[in-house]
């Protein structure tokens, strides 16, 4: 299969020195679910906005079907993958919300009534319509997260980065953020979104890829990444909660010994009901 993006040896500097990519390489499938984990400063914000175009690596090869994506065909990268900064405050730039989520379309140059098509779509989806007049600025930090993803549904990107969604939401923020996630999986968009929270990776990803220090440090299914020890050691990474919790099962003999260790409470539940 063909991947729909890859990353070949992308290295990247700021001005002040070491580098923030390494040697990145990673190859994307459509359909993935993919967790970004890593320390603060291991590249992964740097990695998607090269991802997206916003960046130009210094050097190395993005690749959308297969086919290289040059400097100048960057405007590409950023119709086809769309980003979700950590801080919304970085992405918006509108004065109200519909004119916010309608930026992105107008300025692919559709017809007026296609890019209104788009904003009520995005709007509907994010639970926004009641806010549409309102000046983004003033909601609170959970209602300007949605505008910014519902920013990046109006783009109808397939591929769509997350840089750290959740770190300004309260729980019921959280629950509609992972509502969301799910649906776009469903509909089919590939996700790659970078996190600290190991228990949304486990439960979430179909893969786990570890970033340190501007390098890809281990790449692979969640429950093989999250239970190496001496990555989740280098990387300074937690074990999920359901993983301890099911190494203290077994060890008591309370589940089935050649059973891999479920992906959320309630599987687990289901498995210690079968037993
Ligand atoms: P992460 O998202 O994993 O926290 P980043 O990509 O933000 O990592 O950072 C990687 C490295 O690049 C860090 O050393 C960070 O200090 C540096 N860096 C990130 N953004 C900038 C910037 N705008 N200017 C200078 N250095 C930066």
């Amino acid at each position: 299969m063909q991947p729909i993006l890859q990353a070949k040896d992308l290295r990247f500097c700021y001005d002040s020195g070491a580098p923030a990519l390494d040697g990145v390489s990673l190859d994307v499938y459509a359909g993935e679910r993919i967790a970004v984990l890593g320390p603060n400063g291991a590249g992964k914000s740097t990695f998607f906005l090269c991802l997206n175009g916003v960046l130009a690596p210094e050097s190395g090869q993005i690749l959308l079907d297969g086919k290289p994506v040059d400097r100048k065909a960057r405007k590409k990268l950023c119709e086809r993958v769309g980003i979700v900064f950590q801080n919304a405050d970085d992405q918006i730039i509108a004065s109200t919300v519909a004119a916010e989520v309608s930026f992105g379309p107008m300025n692919l140059r559709l017809p007026r009534d296609e890019v209104a098509r788009r904003v009520d779509h995005a709007l509907d989806y994010m639970e926004l319509q009641p806010f549409r007049a309102r000046p983004p600025h003033d909601l609170s930090g959970g209602e300007k997260k949605r505008v910014s993803i519902a920013d990046i549904l109006a783009m109808q990107s397939e591929i769509l980065l997350f840089d750290e969604p959740a770190a300004s939401l309260d729980p019921t923020g959280e629950e509609r953020l992972e509502r969301v996630l799910a649906r776009l999986s469903d509909e089919g968009r590939t996700l790659l979104i970078s996190t600290h929270d190991m228990d949304f990776a486990f439960r979430w990803a179909t893969r786990a890829v570890v970033f340190c220090a501007g390098r890809v440090l281990a790449d692979g299914t969640p429950q093989a990444v999250l239970a190496d020890a001496d990555v989740l050691r280098r990387a300074h990474l937690r074990r999920p909660l359901l993983m301890e919790v099911w190494d203290t099962l077994r060890a008591r003999d309370l589940v089935p010994p050649d059973a891999a260790c479920p992906r959320s409470p309630d599987a687990l539940a289901r498995l210690l009901d079968e037993k």
